[in-house]
């Protein structure tokens, strides 16, 4: 459910009661935000809005439903895209797509500075603002790379077939500690409280390296691997957008953010910057970061020096600009490249899925050749 779009003629992200405003030329106090009617303007509103991610056009003004009696809203005001033959009318790797009932909330794809009251996020807004005042990009060059984002995602694909077991198998391994090394010999199990877990876990290392370092090429936090799996669940076997095709910028962007919240002198949130890559950069930031990027040509010192101009410029006169700003360009990225991952280790895993039956298995390999070389002794 889309509750903001892009409007291409006013060049900006708009929900349904701004649009209202602008069309009917008519803005009612702040007692009564009410959604005026726009059924007048049905036929310019299904050529001009286009959706804020996958920009089809089609769009459909849903207005807001009350409980009867009461002021509670069942159903905010958003906005609905529709093909001609009245079907949904985003593209099918949209993350609107399916998801037009009015029921599901907006995505952290979209960020809504205008509701955002805390410290860190409006230290990004006030750059936002800046950076349009200032002309360094405004909307429409946000819409861009969203657009840009979007087209490249859809352009490359893979089929989805990472199954629960090998989600649990890749995070397993991801998990599993391998940075010791230790090799297990018989006369080590003498001692009067040997380990015989840990050892199971050294030898695990021993006979699996290869697949425990790939497991770590890609590491993320148990909440993106929760969603990985919902999601892995939800498109089994269909073909999606293949995310792994924004590694190299999602990279690139991690690391613009980590060098802004060193160096910029404000503080962007509580994770440590040395954390991003694990926990991930604070949206907003990461945001912001993106689009520097992209209008840099994703050259590196080029956004730095545009940020250092950011920091430097004037105070912005109307802090309204960046209220609205269409962006997370890395949209659960994190989950589907967990997604990709747990694929691309089931190929390589010949000895099955299940991580504690395979160290059962070792162990009890352990202790029969210690039991052999004692019999020996
Ligand atoms: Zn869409």
């Amino acid at each position: 459910m889309p509750t903001t779009a892009f409007s291409a003629h006013y060049s900006r992200e708009l929900d349904v009661e701004q649009l209202g405003w602008l069309l009917s030329g008519d803005r009612p106090g702040d007692d009564q935000a009410t959604v005026a009617d726009l059924s007048q303007w049905a036929g310019w509103i299904r050529t001009d809005i286009r959706c804020s991610s996958c920009g089809k056009t089609g769009a459909q003004v849903v207005r807001p439903s009350k409980a009867r009696g009461s002021q509670a809203v069942l159903r905010q005001a958003h906005f609905r895209f529709v093909d001609h033959q009245g079907g949904d009318g985003h593209h099918p790797f949209c993350e609107f797509y399916g998801n037009d009932t009015g029921e599901a909330r907006q995505t952290d794809s979209l960020l809504n500075f205008g509701s955002e009251k805390s410290a860190e996020t409006r230290a990004v807004r006030l750059l936002v603002c800046k950076g349009i005042e200032t002309g360094l990009f405004n909307q429409a060059t946000i819409r861009a790379m969203r657009q840009w984002f979007f087209d490249m995602k859809s352009e490359s694909r893979f089929k989805v077939r990472a199954t629960p077991e090998a989600l649990a198998w890749a995070r397993s391994l991801q998990r599993h500690p391998s940075y010791r090394r230790w090799t297990f010999h018989p006369a080590q199990a003498e001692m009067p409280a040997f380990d015989w877990q840990a050892a199971a876990k050294f030898q695990f290392t021993e006979e699996n390296l290869a697949l425990v370092e790939l497991a770590k090429t890609v590491v993320h936090q148990d909440a993106e691997w929760k969603r990985a799996g919902l999601m892995a669940a939800k498109h089994f076997g269909q073909e999606v957008f293949n995310t792994a095709a924004l590694q190299p910028y999602y990279e690139d962007t991690l690391t613009l953010c980590a060098f802004v919240a060193k160096n910029s002198g404000i503080s962007f949130g509580k994770t440590s910057p040395d954390y991003y890559r694990f926990q991930g950069a604070p949206i907003p930031l990461l945001a912001l970061c993106a689009l520097m990027l992209f209008t840099s040509e994703w050259e590196m010192n080029t956004a730095i020096a545009k940020f250092a101009r950011l920091l430097a410029s004037a105070e912005p006169s109307d802090l309204s600009l960046g209220n609205m700003i269409g962006l997370n360009p890395f949209h659960d990225y994190a989950a589907w490249r967990l997604v990709i991952l747990a694929a691309e280790v089931a190929e390589r895993s010949l000895k099955g899925f299940d991580y504690q039956a395979q160290l059962t298995a070792i162990e009890s390999d352990l202790r029969r050749q210690h039991a052999i070389w004692k019999s020996a002794g």
